[in-house]
């Protein structure tokens, strides 16, 4: 099974986001903040070849956005654009058969799109874009709260052409890449397993857990979160799985911790071991 994270971007933003009710004394340990008080988050995607199909897991913000909104944002690409990325694996959008969006906030999905002289086109003109059938529904009618990440131009022309595909529910996609739902930071969200015989499988987690320590403290849920009690819900369920089946997890807005396992050290207390190590040097 061959499968690669995919840089896209990086963002600054405030931590009361992504660390909600947390207090700052005990998130700061696992999570640096800038001289502005901003937490980095990278934007990472995941490349995926099974079957013959070339998939693509979230597309990160893309480059529709105004320069305003990238400032406050604080936007950069410190290790190149999603489709430099793919460039370096000899890919071009052409290539991609497949585009799975975990969910369809902004820093998301924001790359299934660009803009051009035509209007706003595809970025992977071959692909079909799959996405839970209940996200899509939410998405098109954003309210007050989620108006601000579900932006229309990143999925609603692709729909028009007819180029979404809905998902109900978990879909084995080949037969090695199923999605299941992973309920509570939307109520489409969806994570993607990659399993065969002979590895471990491996969770592309997405906003189950935004950082890897929200995978591991299973209170710990983002102010993003339309539903935190079934995130914690959600999240109960999949440390078990993960424990059981001695899982690989991609944490793609995790700047130190890329992947890893969830392991209960000596002390009876979760935590995730590193595998791979994110794009931010952190003392902590
Ligand atoms: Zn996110």
């Amino acid at each position: 099974m061959e499968w690669h994270i995919i840089p896209t971007g990086r963002v600054w933003v405030d931590p009361g986001g992504a660390l909600g009710l947390v207090p700052r004394p005990l998130w700061i340990e696992h999570q640096p903040v800038d001289e502005h008080h901003r937490t980095p988050m990278d934007l990472n995607s995941l490349l995926v070849f099974s079957e013959g199909k070339t998939i693509l897991i979230d597309t990160g913000m893309g480059h529709k956005l105004p320069k305003k909104a990238i400032k406050n944002w604080g936007l950069e690409w410190p290790e190149g654009t999603l489709i430099e990325n793919l460039g370096a694996h000899g890919l071009s959008p052409d290539d991609i058969d497949i585009v799975i969006d975990t969910h369809l906030h902004s820093d998301h999905c924001g790359g299934n799109t660009y803009i051009d002289g035509n209007g706003i086109l595809p970025t992977f003109p071959k692909a079909e874009y799959l996405v839970q059938r209940m996200e899509f529904a939410d998405a098109y009618h954003p309210d007050a709260r989620t108006s601000g990440t579900y932006l229309a131009e990143n999925y609603v022309p692709l729909w028009k052409e007819g180029r979404l595909k809905f998902l109900h529910g978990d879909t084995q996609i080949t037969k090695t890449v199923r999605t299941v739902l992973t309920r509570g930071h939307t109520r489409g969200h969806q994570s993607v397993i990659l399993s065969d015989s002979k590895t471990p499988p491996v969770m592309f987690v997405s906003d189950l857990a935004s950082y890897a320590v929200h995978f591991a403290r299973k209170a710990w849920v983002t102010a993003y979160d339309i539903e935190p009690l079934e995130t914690i819900k959600t999240k109960k369920k999949w440390q078990k799985w993960a424990l059981e089946n001695s899982a690989i997890l991609i944490f793609q807005h995790d700047t130190h911790i890329r992947q890893g396992h969830l392991v209960v050290n000596p002390k009876g207390k979760k935590e995730i071991e590193v595998l791979q190590s994110g794009s931010l040097e952190y003392d902590h």
